[in-house]
């Protein structure tokens, strides 16, 4: 629910703190933002659009693809780190105040909800926000699971996030932006980053010309990370999907090539495939802390 989250909002045009009026969220400025009924809230800057989110019909497919739990390898290993860090922050505070149960755990990019819903069952006194520019995302994260509070914003402005309000932030497959991970994160908390590695659909990245995902990425998110944020831990998942016609268009659509593949071609190369195919999926799970 919304109001679990609210008190870690921040107004995204001034920062001040926003609180609830009847069916609105407002800051002292008079900044006021309507709750939709569909249980989430557009935190957007004035001037941002939501054109770059993705579509219904992106959305539907996604969310049907994470259902049958083709990805479910990948929620599993979230959800241990996210226990994982957890306890080392419980053990950094012990002698000091108690921990503080209801700490805030943020996914930036949410999607659906459907990782940070399987974060959440595994951290049982958890709260959790689920970041977003796509309202079709948002409004099934804001039913993913009874603890989330779904919020429309722009990765790539200042999060409408208070200062140190998330104890742990996710970021599967998504945006990311060191300084404000850096400054809505508690001292010693964790971000646990999902990226590909380099043989993350191989298969079909060479069957169906897709964009490939070099080698040196985990170093570039290294260094962009760097300034703001400490490496902990990483492992790698990998294991084998497979898939029909329609999960092979979505798993494409779910990547960066989505945007850079002519749907003849696609469709003609998706043709020659076997059905089911194999195909590898590959991802580093890595925690920063701050
Ligand atoms: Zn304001």
């Amino acid at each position: 629910m919304l109001q679990d989250i609210e008190r870690y909002l921040a107004c995204p045009l001034c920062a001040q703190d926003l609180t609830r009026h009847d069916r609105s969220l407002r800051c002292p400025s008079g900044h006021s933002f309507d709750l939709a009924k569909q249980g989430y809230v557009s935190l957007l800057a004035g001037d941002a659009h939501t054109g770059t989110g993705d579509t219904a019909g992106m959305v539907a497919a996604r969310s049907d693809f994470l259902a049958a739990g083709h990805y479910r390898p990948i929620a599993d290993a979230l959800a241990e780190a996210a226990v994982a860090a957890a306890a080392a922050t419980a053990g950094d505070r012990a002698g000091g105040p108690a921990a503080e149960s209801g700490g805030l755990v943020a996914d930036l990019g949410a999607g659906t909800g459907h990782y940070l819903a399987h974060v959440l069952d595994a951290l049982p006194d958890r709260v959790g926000a689920a970041l977003d520019i796509s309202k079709y995302a948002l409004r099934r994260a804001a039913k993913a699971h009874p603890r989330i509070g779904a919020v429309v914003c722009d990765a790539w402005r200042p999060l409408p996030l208070r200062d140190a309000s998330a104890e742990l932030m996710l970021n599967v497959f998504a945006p990311r932006n060191g300084p404000e991970i850096r400054r809505a994160l508690r001292p010693g908390g964790t971000l646990l980053l999902v990226s590909p590695t380099a043989r993350h659909l191989r298969e079909l990245v060479d069957a169906l010309g897709l964009l490939s995902v070099d080698e040196e990425k985990q170093r570039r998110i290294d260094e962009k990370l760097g300034p703001y944020l400490t490496p902990a831990d990483r492992r790698e998942v990998e294991f084998t999907l497979r898939l029909g016609p329609q999960d092979v268009r979505t798993v494409v659509g779910m990547g960066p090539s989505a945007w850079h593949t002519d749907p003849e071609r696609l469709e003609a190369s998706l043709a020659a495939l076997p059905d089911p195919v194999e195909v590898t999926a590959s991802v580093t799970v890595a925690a920063y802390r701050r």
